[in-house]
């Protein structure tokens, strides 16, 4: 057996995919009656590249990976979707992951039919090791969130890696905010690991989040799982145009580098007003931060028109809201609605 094909439902290993008639022929012919698509009418009347090959080959080259070492989907929650139904047994399998953490592996995790595993994380928010290498045992899959969601920092890369050497199940890294922090993707790790599956997204640091491109980076092994079951035709043509042309014209280290920098001026400005009793800080595009009243400050912000995330009813979340970075001009209005409110 490969080393990939061992963390693959034994039920979906040998999955013929649906054929589309795309994938039957890949000629240049040029009248084409095989997918009883309209002949005429709209611009959009071909069906897209269910491989989208143009569109990975421009994330290939960005994210410095190899095209066949990439799966894009309908946002990385599409991804995330069917990396669980890929790995994980309905009403057998165990999920771990991190409890605060974005709130998405706890609905796949109940939509699939499995049963969740939540490590606490202590009260600074990074994981107590020991009782994760403990709490992961059993389980089928590991989704770890690095830069963490929604407390902005990120695990040690080196413990982490300790628990994926020792650990028998599919470790999935979130790398959604991976861009906006001080250390490198784990997507380096893939050939090394074949337990390793790196998810990154378009939708925050390249700023494409209504397009809705996501990818999964890992072994060309689970690249054609992931073909094998993934609808045919997940992109859109319009996204996968779109997307290769933001990608070849805008200036994202520009844009970055300004989101960093405002993220540390935000987090300057907070740390200097009285009523935040404390900030974690981020490696990502929001921070967390801890008030004495998290309700009253909401409410006020909100009803000056600038909408936060109210986490405080999270696990060691008590008091605090999540701010993402705006532009500086939106920063200044948050900083400045803070000290109304604190006067
Ligand atoms: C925003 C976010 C995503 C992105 O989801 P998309 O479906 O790609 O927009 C994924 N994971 C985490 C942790 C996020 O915060």
């Amino acid at each position: 057996m490969n080393a990939i094909k061992q963390y693959i439902r034994e039920d979906l290993r040998s999955v013929r995919p649906y054929s589309s008639a795309r994938d039957e022929y890949n000629g240049t012919a040029g009248i084409w009656l095989d997918a009883n698509e309209n002949p005429s009418i709209t611009t959009w009347n071909r069906y897209p590249d269910p491989l989208q090959q143009s569109l990975k080959e421009v994330i290939a080259k960005e994210k410095k990976v190899a095209t066949d070492a990439l799966f894009l989907g309908n946002g990385s929650d599409e991804v995330l979707d069917l990396l669980f139904r890929l790995i994980a047994r309905p009403f057998t399998d165990k999920v771990a992951f991190f409890d605060p953490s974005y709130g998405m592996y706890e609905v796949l995790t109940t939509l699939n039919g499995l049963e969740q595993v939540r490590i606490p994380l202590k009260s600074d928010f990074t994981p107590d090791w020991e009782l994760t290498q403990t709490a992961i045992q059993g389980t089928q899959l590991f989704v770890v969130c690095r830069p963490n969601n929604p407390t902005g920092n990120l695990f040690d890369r080196s413990k982490l890696l300790d628990l994926l050497t020792e650990y028998t199940g599919v470790m999935i890294v979130d790398e959604a905010y991976i861009d906006f922090s001080s250390e490198n993707s784990l997507a380096e790790l893939i050939d090394e690991f074949p337990n390793l599956i790196i998810v990154q997204t378009l939708s925050k640091a390249y700023g494409m989040a209504g397009l809705r491109v996501g990818m999964a980076i890992a072994n060309p092994e689970w690249i054609a799982a992931l073909n094998s079951i993934k609808p045919p035709y997940n992109i859109s043509s319009i996204v996968q145009q779109e997307a290769i042309k933001q990608l070849r014209e805008q200036p994202f280290s520009e844009n970055r580098a300004m989101l960093i920098r405002e993220r540390e001026r935000v987090s300057d400005a907070l740390k200097r007003l009285s009523i935040v009793q404390k900030t974690i800080d981020s490696e990502a595009n929001f921070i967390l931060f801890k008030v004495e009243n998290p309700d009253k400050l909401y409410a006020f912000l909100s009803e000056n028109g600038v909408v936060v995330r109210n986490r405080s009813k999270q696990l060691n979340c008590e008091g605090m809201l999540r701010v993402s970075i705006g532009t500086p001009e939106e920063n200044d209005r948050f900083v400045e609605l803070l000290n109304v409110f604190e006067s």
